[in-house]
């Protein structure tokens, strides 16, 4: 096969995974970021610009990971840069209030009006935001047992670190050691997509739920999004036993939309989780709710939630001068950089005829190796996910960095150019033909 580039040597993330391997279990401060599901060494990254990665041996790459979402306009952005330069010079942290934190908080709710979000308390990451909004809906409520669906993910904490039971009603096994089948009981796992298994679990065992807690759309099992009766069955049923609906959106908000997937259509919730895009890339998360269930929590109420470094001043910068830049302009940019690059990927796979299908939120979506979109966790895990380390070692090898699971979401940002698509275009064909020839069951490619 001719080949139209050179490998890129990559002797010095070799040399720095060695070394954070050493000190950090696994090298890394995030476990996907080690490409364990790809093989290979992860790209130490050394800079970046614009919509370019650039690693410790001088290669560049296209990023369509954006810190997982965050970087909703690409890295080191002058005008978001600016804002945190400013915030900076005036100090890191004080441990104080300062007016930032209002500012994006209303913001905020002025954004996601009508979603449910009416008060806001920031955090410095999503796990905390939905840990907090379960411990306020267990308070709330009065209530211990929450519901969630398979495959969604709401970070990591023990209560929502929990297995995908395969059946309905199936009260959730720990999906983590250290988690302990104590904290674990109360959370009960449902197929997502399945407005039944949720109203029959309400007939059921609903005067013991404090609260549903949701993907607004998801985008950790690959992305898809919610039927509308599924929706409708959301919106409904807890409510009517007097739980309450936490919708995340720590993914999906002002990325898909000026208001996340409430905006694109999704339903309003009593309490609401946000992150990643919200911080700007520095980190800053937050929920928010009803005034009346927001008033519970300290100092206003006795529902204790804090945080030494929440509302830092350098993430309030970031945060604001991301959502400022995050108009109607931005988001019509990032739907046609989605549209572009579904296209490309949906024209070369037909050429070498590999069925595949895309998953999409707006213009957040994942492509699967399968006939059709699937609609739940079950479907994801039947797609041909051993043809996804190939795809995606091509399209490294082409300056492509993609994210390393195939379970995950691709993420655009405001600042893909003409020449970020050509690289695409160019790097696709060869990835397709590389995901047509791979072979069920092979081992993750050790090339590097
Ligand atoms: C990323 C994510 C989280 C966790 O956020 P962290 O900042 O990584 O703790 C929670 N929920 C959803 C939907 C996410 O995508």
């Amino acid at each position: 096969m001719p080949t139209d580039f050179e490998p890129a040597a990559v002797a010095a993330s070799q040399q720095a995974y060695a070394r954070a391997v050493r000190v950090i279990p696994g090298g890394v401060s995030s476990p996907v970021r080690a490409f364990g599901a790809v093989g290979g060494t992860p790209r130490f990254i050394a800079k970046a610009q614009g919509p370019w990665l650039t690693d410790v041996d001088g290669n560049r790459y296209l990023d369509l990971v954006c810190s997982w979402g965050a970087m909703l306009h690409g890295h080191a952005h002058p005008e978001i840069l600016a804002d945190v330069a400013l915030a900076a010079g005036r100090g890191l942290s004080f441990g104080a209030p300062t007016e930032a934190e209002a500012a994006l908080a209303e913001e905020i709710i002025a954004r996601v009006h009508g979603s449910g979000a009416e008060q806001l308390r920031l955090v410095t990451s999503g796990t905390e935001a939905t840990m907090s909004a379960i411990r306020l809906a267990r308070a709330h409520t009065g209530r211990a047992k929450i519901v969630k669906f398979a495959g969604c993910y709401h970070g990591h904490s023990d209560a929502l670190l929990v297995a995908a039971g395969s059946g309905a009603l199936t009260f959730g096994a720990p999906s983590s050691p250290g988690v302990t089948p104590g904290s674990a009981a109360d959370t009960v796992v449902l197929p997502y997509n399945d407005a039944q298994a949720l109203t029959e679990l309400f007939a059921q065992h609903g005067d013991e739920i404090a609260a549903v807690i949701t993907e607004a759309a998801p985008g950790n099992m690959g992305v898809l999004a919610p039927k509308p009766e599924f929706q409708r069955a959301l919106a409904e049923t807890p409510r009517a036993s007097g739980a309450l609906l936490i919708s995340d959106e720590v993914m999906t908000g002002f990325r898909v939309s000026r208001a996340g997937w409430f905006g694109l259509g999704g339903v309003a919730a009593d309490l609401v989780t946000f992150g990643k895009v919200m911080g700007g890339g520095v980190p800053a998360a937050a929920f928010g709710g009803r005034a009346e269930i927001m008033a519970q929590l300290a100092p206003a109420g006795p529902v204790y939630q804090a945080g030494t470094l929440a509302g830092n001043p350098l993430a309030t910068a970031a945060g604001l001068a991301s959502l400022r830049l995050a108009d109607e302009a931005a988001y019509t940019r990032l739907d046609a950089a989605a549209q572009t690059i579904v296209g490309l990927v949906e024209k070369e796979f037909a050429a070498v005829g590999l069925p595949v299908a895309i998953g999409r939120a707006g213009n957040l979506f994942s492509v699967f190796f399968a006939e059709a979109p699937p609609t739940d966790f079950d479907t994801v895990r039947a797609t041909q996910t051993w043809r996804y380390p190939a795809f995606f070692h091509t399209m490294l090898d082409h300056g492509v960095h993609l994210p390393p699971s195939a379970y995950e979401a691709w993420f655009v940002s405001t600042s893909l150019t003409d020449e970020a698509f050509e690289v695409f275009a160019r790097a696709v064909p060869a990835a397709a033909r590389a995901a047509a020839q791979a072979v069920p069951d092979a081992p993750p490619t050790a090339r590097r």
